[in-house]
């Protein structure tokens, strides 16, 4: 049996890019967590942790974490780290974000400013470390489509301006948000069991005869 992140990255590599090497699909939920796909197969590593990269610490000094290190990445860009921060309870915190930071609400677009910031961190990890060729955001957070792909893609886009190793990898075009409609878990999960692929041919129908999304994902998946 697959863990939740695995399955979505299976799913995803199913339904959205078949055709890809190597996709990592990010879980943006009240943790953070990514699952990799090789070669159609989940990656797990040597000790069936791979892509549990919440728990890399990016600030030594940061926010204590509940694994009991210190400023884990999941201390910044997971819902329950935008939660925290931003001090305000509310249960879709992505979208209440994005909402205040939209009305002008300068700290929530602050807080905003620093979850792209990291995400963009984020995605050259994994596509130096993974070589990987597709990105998908997933979760409560990754869902959020364009606040969070327009600033993250435009970072992208700027440094493969300025450098050719840059320019080499991941392209901003192939970092995408999870389409909300598609239960991209339960299509992975299904693929693990070996099950009937109807609901992934359910689902691609659906993602086609949607009008032109918010979520990144180019045309032709669409199609
Ligand atoms: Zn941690």
């Amino acid at each position: 049996l697959e863990n939740d992140v695995r399955a979505a990255a299976l799913g995803a590599h199913r339904v959205l890019a078949p055709e890809a090497e190597v996709l990592v699909f990010v879980g943006l939920g009240t943790g953070v967590a990514a699952g990799v796909v090789i070669d159609g197969r989940p990656h797990r590593g040597a000790h069936g942790l791979a892509g549990e990269i919440g728990h890399v610490v990016i600030d030594p000094d940061g926010e204590p974490c509940g694994c009991g290190a210190q400023g884990c990445l999941e201390t910044v860009i997971s819902g329950s780290a935008v939660r925290r921060r931003w001090g305000v309870e509310v249960a879709a915190a992505g979208h209440a974000l994005v909402a205040a930071a939209a009305a002008g609400d300068t700290r929530a677009q602050g807080i905003l400013d620093d979850v792209v910031a990291h995400l963009d961190l984020m995605v050259q990890w994994l596509a130096h470390t993974y070589g990987a060729d597709v990105i998908v955001l997933g979760g409560g957070l990754g869902r959020l489509g364009d606040p969070l792909l327009v600033p993250l893609r435009h970072r992208l886009r700027e440094r493969a301006g300025r450098s050719d190793v840059a320019a080499r990898v991941v392209g901003p075009e192939r970092v995408w948000c999870a389409p909300a409609e598609i239960p991209l878990g339960a299509v992975g999960a299904a693929a693990v069991a070996d099950a009937p692929i109807r609901p992934i041919e359910g689902a691609a129908i659906r993602l086609a005869r949607r009008p032109e999304g918010r979520d990144g994902l180019p045309a032709s998946i669409k199609t």
